[in-house]
């Protein structure tokens, strides 16, 4: 099956009682044994394994080219499911950039528990190279949160090869439908399946895919013995989500490049982040790796802060709110929302600057969301 079929079938069969052309919703902690220890096609219990939650799995695993996929009560969950494999006394590298709930997750609970962590400048794969200390795990993420940072997910692959170490790809802001780290290279995708892969911000959810099948059954251990699983309701809906998926990035990615480029074009607008942009300096990595760009982006508005709030004050399309990926425009300003517990120093460094607005644009009409943002533009 080519990719856009599998969103529609891969794990959803037919439903063999009724017909149903849906996986049910197998609302039920437990299934029926005819003897003991004789269950019916496996299933017993649903912190092991239920039938909806399955036929997600099932097909991410499919779209992410892996040998298996695990489902989880949210990204963080799945994050956590990856990072357990992780043993005291060995060394981890994560990209500077990397999500601020994964920085808080490896500095408060993973560092704790022995393991050493160092992050560094993924964006050049040299500068893993010059690392000359062994090291077991690369905690990738590329498009990056907000400034959308592009890594080379194969050059560092190969480095982590010679040097014997796993190689995890956040995949939530590109999604299978532009990027598959699988194939590029890398050992285990995780995502926040709460945003595009969800699509319509009415869930919290996470996938870990893994490409051996070694790395596959550890997580598979990890998902039925920590038991941070979501339950049949949320599987089903993002599972109904994945199925639109390729329709709505084309479409996210169309309003993103037109918001983008009006952006580009206005005097109160500093400077604009995008992937599409031919002066992104991830630009050409971009379009070597992905089959399109991850839609969202950033730019830096002039006059900071005080600008800032008069331009959300003034939209009417665009909600402020945490998360993105969903039908509908959200903005969020990173330096008070997901950059909030860091230092003022620490997201200088990163350069969340006090004008740096982030957008996740939607599935809306393209035009409707440009006035939106210029009258917003106007009114500061
Ligand atoms: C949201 C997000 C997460 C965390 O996922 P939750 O579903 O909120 O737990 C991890 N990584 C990225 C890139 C995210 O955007």
């Amino acid at each position: 099956m080519r990719f856009e079929t599998k969103l529609i079938h891969a794990g959803q069969k037919t439903d063999r009682d009724t017909g149903s052309v849906n996986v049910p919703v197998y609302q039920t902690s437990t299934f029926k044994q005819d003897a003991p220890g004789k269950s019916r096609n496996g299933w017993t219990y649903s912190r092991s394994g239920n039938p909806t939650r399955k036929a997600l799995e099932d097909c991410v695993a499919s779209l992410e080219q892996a040998w298996g996929a695990y489902a989880f009560a949210s990204g963080m969950a799945a994050e956590t499911a990856v990072l357990s494999m992780l043993k005291p006394g060995d060394t981890l590298i994560a990209s500077k950039d990397i999500y601020g709930g994964t920085y808080r997750l490896i500095e408060k609970i993973i560092k704790p528990s022995g393991v050493k962590v160092l992050y560094c400048d993924l964006t050049d794969s040299k500068n893993l190279e010059k690392i000359n200390r062994s090291f077991s795990m690369l905690w990738l993420e590329t498009p990056s949160n907000p400034l959308l940072k592009v890594c080379d997910i194969r050059a560092l692959s190969d480095v982590c090869r010679r040097k014997k170490a796993i190689v995890c790809v956040d995949n939530t802001f590109a999604t299978p439908f532009f990027q598959r780290p699988l194939s590029l290279g890398a050992d285990i995708v995780v995502h926040s399946s709460t945003k595009y892969l969800g699509g319509h911000s009415d869930i919290i959810g996470g996938l870990a895919a893994a490409k051996s099948e070694g790395l596959a059954k550890a997580i598979r251990f990890y998902q039925n013995a920590a038991g941070a699983i979501p339950g049949p309701w949320d599987a089903w809906l993002t599972l109904r989500g994945i199925k639109t998926l390729a329709v709505r990035m084309r479409k996210h990615e169309e309003n993103a490049l037109a918001a983008a480029n009006f952006l580009k074009s206005r005097k109160e607008v500093e400077k604009v982040y995008f992937t599409g942009l031919k002066e992104h300096p991830g630009h050409e990595t971009a379009l070597k790796q992905m089959d399109g760009h991850c839609p969202i982006l950033s730019f830096e508005l002039c006059g900071g802060e005080k600008s800032v709030k008069r331009f959300f004050s003034k939209l009417k399309l665009f909600s402020l709110a945490d998360s993105l990926g969903g039908v509908e425009s959200l903005i969020n300003y990173p330096r008070i929302q997901t950059h909030a517990f860091l230092t003022e120093e620490q997201r200088l460094k990163l350069g969340i600057t006090p004008g740096l607005i982030r957008l996740s644009c939607g599935i809306e009409d393209k035009d409707d969301l440009i006035a939106d943002l210029e009258s917003a533009l106007k009114g500061i």
